[in-house]
């Protein structure tokens, strides 16, 4: 089966065509992705995403998105078998047009049109991608900060920020140091440059809970500083919010008796994570799996796959009357009945 997805939840607008082995399910070839085409709205340095702008872009970019998307595929999109969308959680101007955009493909082209929550397609994907099986997820992105399990149809929480998002801090000090969002790959970059010096840093963790918003405070008010090389405070900022992250998955990780650790998520591409999370592991004896860089931010694979894997095994579809969108679509309380 051939399935069109589309993201559009915050800074990106995505769309793509993957293919779907119905028979394959269980194994490791079942789905191939056959477009990624993606746009991404950058905020003015110094500012974050403005919704009314991002989604004003989405606007702009989609016809072309989804043109070049079908293009690329090769496939026609009366031979398409669903379109899915992502439906929250997300910033809702953004949510609304890949909403408007899905609606008016699947009503157009008579397809059944599938909801799909942002955070289950960066899992979702990440399993296909990865062929870990029944990993502890790590979700680090610039919405969420989350660890989770699966157990009984849901993804658990085992842990979560109290207040931003890992994304929210990196990308939050680097605008106020001047760098254009998203800043991730800017600070991991002068930390790998840096002298090494480790500059304390409040560490927060409340149970397997993390706080970010006091270490941000402090990392700014460090990064101001005359004579303090921005570099050291970057690596210092990275090594106590990526060891607050690990210390909390790796006490997940013993409690919860799984042998796998699965990253997803924009951060997921961050080098130096992904190193102090191979400690972890190793220490409990467990496999580490990353979700390959190029699919570990947003993109409209990771909701044609979860959504044609929903379809395929619940039939899961919506009225196109009934599309709505969801801006606070907590995860856990998404049921998965085919896991
Ligand atoms: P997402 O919301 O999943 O698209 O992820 C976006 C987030 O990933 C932003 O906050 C980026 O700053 C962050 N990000 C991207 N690349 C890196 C990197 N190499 N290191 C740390 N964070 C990154
Ligand atoms: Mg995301």
């Amino acid at each position: 089966m051939y399935s069109l997805g589309i993201e559009s939840t915050a800074h990106t607008i995505g769309c793509s065509v993957i293919q779907v082995y119905p028979e394959k399910l269980e194994s490791d070839h079942r789905g191939k992705i056959l477009s990624d085409v993606r746009a991404v709205y950058k905020a003015p340095t110094g500012s974050g995403i403005h919704p009314r702008e991002a989604s004003r872009h989405h606007c702009e970019k989609a016809p072309y998105i989804v043109k070049k998307s079908l293009n690329d595929s090769g496939i026609k999109a009366a031979d398409l078998d669903i379109i899915a969308y992502s439906a929250g959680p997300g910033l809702g101007p953004c949510l609304r047009v890949g909403a408007v955009l899905a609606r008016t493909l699947a009503a157009f082209h008579h397809k059944p049109l599938v909801p799909v929550n942002h955070a289950l397609g960066h899992i979702e994907l990440g399993l296909m991608l990865t062929n870990s099986l029944d990993p502890l997820v790590l979700l680090v992105s610039g919405g969420h900060t989350m660890i989770l399990g699966f157990n009984n149809k849901k993804w658990r929480v085992f842990g979560e920020t109290l207040d931003i998002t890992i994304g929210q801090l990196l990308d939050q000090f680097g605008r106020a140091m001047g760098f254009a969002s998203p800043c991730g790959s800017v600070i991991e970059q002068l930390a790998d440059e840096s002298s090494m010096r480790y500059l304390p840093l409040p560490y927060i963790i409340k149970g397997n809970d993390v706080s970010l918003s006091g270490l941000l405070t402090a990392a700014i008010e460090r990064g101001n500083e005359k004579d303090t090389p921005l570099a050291d405070v970057c690596y210092s900022l990275q090594e106590t919010s990526f060891a607050i992250l690990t210390e909390a998955v790796e006490r997940a990780l013993s409690f919860s008796n799984k042998n796998e650790v699965l990253i997803v998520g924009g951060v997921a591409a961050n080098k130096r994570l992904g190193q102090m999370l191979r400690g972890a592991c190793k220490r409990l004896s467990s496999s580490l799996f990353i979700c390959p860089i190029h699919y570990a931010g947003d993109n409209g694979a990771q909701i044609a796959w979860t959504g044609a894997i929903d379809h395929l095994s619940t039939g899961n579809r919506i009225e196109v009357e009934k599309a709505a969108i969801q801006q606070s679509w907590r995860l856990d309380t998404v049921e998965v009945a085919w896991r």
